[in-house]
């Protein structure tokens, strides 16, 4: 036994924990959790906790669904919204074969072997996420037939003032107690949108940190009776809610993006990271805007990014190099704006950093600054300059990535064929769907 997991036994019997929760993530990214006995903890951090994956999605085939969860006892956590009575506690799982092996299917799993990748090349990720999300009445669609934000900013809906003060504050107050630092939170520029900001951390952490978050914002807005969505575009007529995360690598204290003087203090290894990531940008967006609902974001103006390209003051870009302290080596970072909210953090996070670290091995070459905004330019313009759009549906996304030797070797062969089982089940159920597009503008005429 090792001094984490002294540590959180040991917490367990002070605080006198009732339940403990394992949490681990689907492929999609949805939280799943399974609750022991303070009991089952030493043997959980022994052997691992059976449960059957087979019914989880993605996890594994029918014909070996037994698996183990293994708690990481750096995660855990008392859950402050659970109440004092009876705490209950989370930790974050790995999922193992039965034999004690990782398991291919785990996403969280995927992240740490980009990671170690990244080690063995002398780097640690750090991240950090810029988080959108809306706030509504419920989920219940109003008469307008979109959903009610909690506030109206520039639109109809007027509800009475504080709500949305009230909720970051106990927001932010919640992801303190549970160890997630905030470093900023505003409204957004939708009726109801809100952003997050957290502070850096390394990227595993941050994965971690981004599922807990979706939780604790659900978890307050249900306690204020409002209903939180990370969904990327709720809206056709305001901006989607997008998750831009900012990259940067260290080697030891010594950030590995920076170079004094050079153009936007950026260090070759940095142009070619951001070179790697620009180039399979095509081929994961299916990871990093995984639904057909992502594709309203990416072409549905309001700030998204809908072309391949890099720049620094351009909120039309996909990547976007920040100089708020220029001089400061700390803070030299890459952002990438094209994640949204509802993206399974762990893969969207491997990906981008495995193309971003294939850039730096094979040196690719970065391409010039966009200044412009590309999105005003005709496709001609766009084309005669090299820039290449993001996919421009699900089904677009899915073919890129059904093509890309690079995803099959990120992902490992069983996650990139479980996520795209799942993703061309998504496209074909909408395919398949009359929408209401589709009636409104045929019905009455045809
Ligand atoms: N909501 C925008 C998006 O979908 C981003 C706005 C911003 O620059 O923060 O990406
Ligand atoms: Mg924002
Ligand atoms: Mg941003």
């Amino acid at each position: 036994m090792d001094r984490q997991q002294e540590f959180v036994l040991r917490t367990i019997e002070e605080r006198n924990v009732r339940f403990v929760r394992l949490w681990f993530t689907d492929v999609v990214g949805q939280l799943k959790s399974v609750a022991i006995a303070p009991a089952e903890v030493e043997s959980a951090f022994d052997e691992g906790i059976g449960f059957d994956g087979s019914s989880i999605e993605g996890l594994s085939r029918i014909y070996e669904s037994d698996m183990l969860l293994q708690p990481d006892p750096s995660t855990f956590q008392v859950l402050p919204w659970r109440g004092d009575h009876e705490p209950t506690s989370r930790m974050f799982c790995d999922i193992l074969t039965p034999d004690g092996e990782p398991s291919a299917s785990d996403t969280r799993g995927v992240l740490k072997n980009v990671l170690s990748k990244a080690a063995g090349m002398g780097f640690t990720c750090y991240t950090s996420p810029e988080i959108e999300f809306y706030l509504l009445k419920s989920k219940d669609l109003g008469a307008s037939g979109f959903p009610e934000p909690v506030d109206s900013e520039s639109y109809f809906d007027h509800t009475p003032g504080g709500v949305v003060q009230d909720f970051r504050r106990k927001a932010v107050t919640t992801l303190e107690e549970i160890g997630i630092s905030v470093e900023f939170s505003h409204h957004e520029t939708g009726p109801g949108q809100n952003e997050i900001d957290l502070r850096h951390a390394d990227a595993l952490q941050t994965a971690d940190n981004i599922m807990s978050f979706r939780t604790v914002i659900k978890e307050v807005a249900l306690s204020q009776r409002i209903y939180a969505t990370f969904m990327p575009k709720p809206f056709t007529e305001h901006a989607g809610s997008g998750m831009h995360t900012h990259f940067s690598l260290f080697e030891g204290d010594t950030n590995a993006f920076f170079e004094a003087g050079a153009e936007f203090q950026l260090s070759r290894t940095a142009k070619h990271f951001i070179a790697g990531v620009l180039k399979h940008a095509p081929e994961f967006t299916s990871v990093t805007n995984q639904f057909v609902n992502s594709y309203k974001r990416l072409w549905g103006g309001g700030e998204a990014p809908s072309y391949v390209s890099w720049g620094h003051n351009n909120r039309s870009a996909l990547v976007r190099v920040p100089l708020y302290k220029p001089n400061k080596m700390q803070s030299a970072r890459m952002e990438y704006r094209g994640i949204d909210s509802a993206a399974n953090p762990y893969l969207a996070y491997a990906v981008i950093l495995s193309a971003g670290l294939r850039g730096i091995e094979n040196e690719y070459e970065l391409g010039g600054a966009v200044t412009e905004d590309i999105a005003a330019m005709t496709s001609a313009e766009r084309r005669a300059m090299g820039y290449h759009a993001l996919p421009t549906s699900l089904h677009d996304a899915i073919l890129h990535t059904e093509e890309s030797e690079f995803m099959a070797e990120t992902l490992g062969e069983r996650v990139f064929e479980q996520f795209l089982r799942n993703k061309r089940q998504d496209w074909n159920a909408f395919r398949a769907e009359v929408t209401p597009y589709e009636l409104k503008n045929n019905l009455g005429i045809l």
